[in-house]
C-alpha cells in the first residue's frame, strides 16, 4: 500500500510503497477513512535536527485518524468488524496513574516509550490502513462520518481539553478570547459556544479566518495588530477576559493572551509557535495562570464526539486524496487552508 512517510529529518515527506500491516496479539487494524493534516506535522517535517526526537524513521504521518475496524489480532474481543471508530491519538502505556485516568497525553512512562503515537514516531493514518496497538484507543463513532471525525481527534480534542480545564471561569457573563482561528481555533469557538456561557472574541491576522470564526459562532472577530488588546478591553468594558486561548504560540500572541486576561483569569498557550514570555511579578495581572496544554484525555474524546454527533460542532474541512497529500502540507505551510486539511486514502 502507499503511505506518506517521513524518511529523513528536515525534509519533505514521501509517498512510498510499504507492506500492509497484520494485527498482532491485542492489536487492531483500521481501514483509514481520513487523516487530518496538522500544523504540528509541519514542525515535525521542518524543525527537528536528527536525534532530537525519540522517533525512529521512517514512519507514516497522520495523528488525527478515523475509519473502520478491518481486522483484530488474537485476544481482541468485543469489536465488530466494519464498525466506524475514531483513534485516540496519544498512545501511553495504558497502565500508569495518568493513563488509568484517561490522560494518556500525560503518560508517566512517555520518556521510556519514546514514540508518542501513530503519526508521531509510529505509523499513522496517511495510508489505506493503520495498526492501533490496543482496542482501548478506539472510540465508536455511531453514525458520525469518519471524514468529519478524524480532525476532531486532535484539532477538536486539543481545544476541548484547554477549555474544559477553565470551564469554571466560563459561566454566563464571562469572556473568552481565542487567538488564531485556524484548524483548532475555529473548533474552539464552536466548543465554547456549545458548552459555556462565554462571549467569544476571536483575534486573527487574516480576514478569511476572522470570517470563519464568525461563521463558527464568535461574537466578535478582531484583527491581530497593535490595537487588539485595546479592542478586547473596550469590548469587555475595561475588565478583560476570563480566559485567553492562544492557538499560535509566538512571542506576540503569548503576550497578547497574558495582557488581555483579568485578575484570576487563565492564559492558556496551545499553539506550538516557539514563542517565549518574560515572567515577573508584574508581567501578568494578579493570579492569572499561564499554562500550556498538550492534546486531551480519552474521556474527553468521547464527550467531544458526542457533541459532534448531536450537531453542536463540525470541522470545516478541505478534503485531499492521499496522492496529493504533499501539496496539502504545502498549502498548510503557506497559510492557505481554511479550517482543517483532511487526507482521504
Ligand atoms: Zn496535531
Ligand atoms: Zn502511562
Amino acid at each position: 500500500m502507499r503511505a506518506l512517510q517521513l524518511t529523513a529529518w528536515k525534509s519533505a515527506p514521501e509517498l512510498r510503497e510499504v507492506p500492509q500491516p497484520d494485527p498482532g496479539p491485542g492489536q487492531v487494524l483500521i481501514r483509514v477513512g481520513a487523516a487530518g493534516a496538522c500544523h504540528s506535522d509541519l514542525h515535525l517535517i521542518h524543525d527537528f535536527e536528527p536525534g532530537l526526537l525519540p522517533y525512529d524513521l521512517p514512519f507514516t504521518l497522520g495523528h488525527e485518524n478515523a475509519g473502520w475496524v478491518e481486522a483484530v489480532g488474537p485476544g481482541v474481543e468485543g469489536l465488530e468488524i466494519g464498525a466506524p471508530v475514531a483513534v485516540y491519538g496519544p498512545w501511553g502505556c495504558g497502565r500508569c496513574w495518568r493513563c488509568q485516568q484517561g490522560n494518556e497525553n500525560y503518560c508517566e512512562r512517555a520518556a521510556e516509550i519514546g514514540a508518542a503515537g501513530g503519526g508521531l514516531g509510529r505509523d499513522g493514518g496517511m495510508a489505506p490502513y493503520m495498526l492501533v496497538p490496543n482496542a482501548r484507543l478506539l472510540v465508536p463513532l455511531g453514525d458520525l462520518d469518519p471524514v468529519q471525525a478524524a480532525p476532531l481527534t486532535d484539532a477538536g480534542l486539543t481545544p476541548y481539553h484547554a477549555i474544559k480545564r477553565s470551564l469554571h471561569l466560563l459561566g454566563a457573563g464571562s469572556t473568552a478570547v481565542v487567538i488564531g482561528a485556524g484548524g483548532l481555533g475555529h473548533l474552539a469557538v464552536q466548543i465554547l459556544r456549545a458548552i459555556t456561557g462565554a462571549r467569544i472574541i476571536v483575534v486573527d491576522l487574516k480576514e478569511e479566518a476572522r470570517q470563519l470564526a464568525l461563521d463558527s459562532g464568535a461574537d466578535h472577530a478582531v484583527p491581530s495588530d497593535d490595537s487588539a488588546a485595546g479592542v478586547v478591553r473596550d469590548l469587555t468594558r475595561g475588565v478583560g477576559a476570563d480566559v485567553a486561548l492562544d492557538f499560535v504560540g509566538i512571542d506576540a500572541t503569548i503576550a497578547l493572551a497574558a495582557s488581555v486576561c483579568r485578575p484570576l483569569g487563565h492564559a492558556t498557550v496551545v499553539g506550538i509557535g516557539g514563542g517565549s514570555f518574560n515572567f515577573s511579578f508584574f508581567s501578568l495581572p494578579y493570579e492569572v495562570s499561564l499554562a500550556t496544554t498538550y492534546w486531551g484525555s480519552r474521556p474527553e474524546l468521547f464527550e467531544l464526539l458526542e457533541l459532534a454527533r448531536r450537531g453542536h460542532i463540525a470541522a470545516h474541512i478541505e478534503q485531499t486524496p492521499l496522492d496529493q497529500a504533499p501539496a496539502a502540507y504545502e498549502r498548510l505551510h503557506a497559510g492557505e487552508v481554511r479550517g482543517r486539511a483532511v487526507i482521504v486514502p
